[in-house]
């Protein structure tokens, strides 16, 4: 059996072993235009590559599609490998030596000693068995396509393929950044690089989604993990705002009565210095200026503190992004994530319309469906 791979991220590597280990006597050929192959995963989790996370279920992903898929043993293939994994407080799962490299690494020798042939050379057109490179055509039984989605692009993931797979006659749903920071309506250049722990509640009119987390102002907008979340909530539905809680740890009532105890003949952002930023504070207050703290109303400060509300106008761009929201359309695809419009086709990982939350969720996917695929072929 010919069987050829588009793409050497999470998902094409671990198909390209997975049935090579299944069916020796394949010839196996994955094609990848970047000179070094893994570049995403190589920058995935700042460099410490968050391959899964232990709180694995359909929540995290945008549909209950992936129930089965994302039950295979991402784990135990990267164990396989060579990879052993340890698990942080939060439950993401990483490299034990956290370093992606590794794993980029441990799964280039695999492929080298199970004899995997690599093309370095970009897919530009898909035939019914076959697909074409700029210099040649290659024909092949089984094709998996695993080209990503279409962000930060200088990591290789360009987009490149939608067009390709449109030309087999696959609908490609609409394509977003998400996991990334959200610009604002407000300005943010006066508190620009301020990172704080909050409790954020984003609403659109649809969905509500509730977190706690590091929030970073940016100077037109806003990031952190918890930002990174809601991107992609707002990425497939509207945009919409965020109530963020500079005191998550404390009721409204028991940061009344802080207030109430501390000097109240001081400026107000010299009194309450002791537990918020002063910068941050005037920025929420406006212009406090000569205004002492007893000229506040301290229940009314204590709300404004806890229910901050910022309202969200788009996205940043695909360059920003950590993965794109929309891809293949599940509808076109059949359980087994072979194409139901072209037979011997299938579609792995990012480039399919699935995508996860920030925590592992997305290399997970990638691993376990080039898996599923794998056990399917
Ligand atoms: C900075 C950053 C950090 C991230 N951190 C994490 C994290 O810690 N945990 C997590 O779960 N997710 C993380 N992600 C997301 C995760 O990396 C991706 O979802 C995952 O890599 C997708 O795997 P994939 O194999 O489907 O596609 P990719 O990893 O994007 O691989 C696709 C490959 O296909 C190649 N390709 C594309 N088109 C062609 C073509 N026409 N011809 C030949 N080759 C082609 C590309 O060059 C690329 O190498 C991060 C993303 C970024 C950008």
């Amino acid at each position: 059996m010919r069987i050829g791979i588009v793409g050497s991220g999470p998902a094409g590597l671990t198909a390209a072993i997975s049935l090579k280990r299944k069916y020796p006597d394949s010839e196996v050929t994955i094609f990848e235009y970047m000179p070094k192959l893994g570049k995403k995963l190589l920058a995935s989790g700042n460099g410490k590559g968050n391959v899964s996370n232990t709180n694995m279920s359909v929540e995290y992903y945008n549909t209950p599609l992936v129930k089965d898929i994302i039950k295979m043993d991402v784990v135990g293939f990267l164990n396989s490998c060579g990879i052993l994994t340890k698990i942080d407080r939060e439950g993401r799962i990483y490299p034990y030596n956290e370093q992606a490299a590794t794993v980029v690494e441990c799964l280039n020798l695999e492929l080298y000693e199970l004899g995997i042939k690599v093309v370095k050379e970009k897919v530009v057109g898909l035939g019914t068995n076959y697909l074409t490179t700029f210099f040649d055509s290659y024909a092949f039984d089984k094709i998996i396509i695993a080209s990503g989605g279409k962000s930060q692009e200088f990591l290789g993931s360009d987009g490149s393929m939608y067009r390709a797979i449109e030309g087999l006659g696959h609908t490609i749903t609409n394509l977003k950044p998400a996991l990334c920071p959200i610009k604002t309506k407000e300005d943010f250049s006066d508190i620009q690089g301020l990172r704080c722990k909050v409790s954020a509640r984003a609403y659109n009119g649809d969905e509500y989604y509730e977190d706690k987390g590091e929030l970073l102002f940016k100077e037109d907008g806003i990031s952190g993990i918890i930002v990174f979340q809601i991107s992609s909530i707002f990425a497939r539905s509207t945009m919409g705002s965020i109530t963020f809680d500079f005191f998550p740890d404390m009721s409204e009532d028991e940061l009344t009565n802080i207030i109430k105890s501390l000097k109240q003949d001081r400026y107000i952002d010299v009194a309450l210095m002791g537990i918020i930023n002063r910068k941050l504070l005037n920025h929420i207050l406006g212009d406090t200026r000569g205004k002492f703290l007893k000229e506040f109303d301290a229940s009314n400060l204590a709300y404004k503190l806890k229910n901050y509300k910022i309202e969200c106008s788009k996205n940043y761009e695909f360059v920003q992004s950590q993965i794109t929201v929309g891809g293949v359309s599940l509808i076109e695809v059949k359980e087994s994530l072979e194409s139901r419009i072209v037979p011997n086709y299938y579609f792995i990982g990012e480039v399919l319309d699935v995508d996860g939350l920030s925590g592992g969720y997305n290399i997970h996917f990638a691993i376990a469906s080039a898996l599923w695929v794998a056990k399917n072929i």
